[in-house]
């Protein structure tokens, strides 16, 4: 899971954790029948330097964990 860069259009692999930027993201597991609560579980995913420059991860309940454009950045470079 942590072998490369969480952007799928990227395909720079892991070697320092000091490059980039990591992503602890909490989703909730498969829901069960019996009236248990679901169970919620960590997972980690990194983005390389390039990527968390401009990218960020988000977590949707339908979508899975998804990258984004980080919003404020392409705003600065649209003005400049
Ligand atoms: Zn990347």
């Amino acid at each position: 899971m942590l072998s490369k860069c969480a952007n799928p259009s990227c395909s720079t692999t892991l070697r320092y954790l000091r490059s980039g930027k990591l992503f602890k993201i909490e989703m909730e597991g498969p829901v069960l029948v019996n009236g248990r609560k679901p169970v919620r579980k960590v997972e980690h995913f990194w983005l390389c330097g390039i990527c968390s420059e401009t990218q960020t991860l988000t977590y949707d309940h339908a979508l899975g964990v998804r990258v984004l454009d980080k919003p404020m950045l392409i705003r600065r470079a649209a003005a400049s």
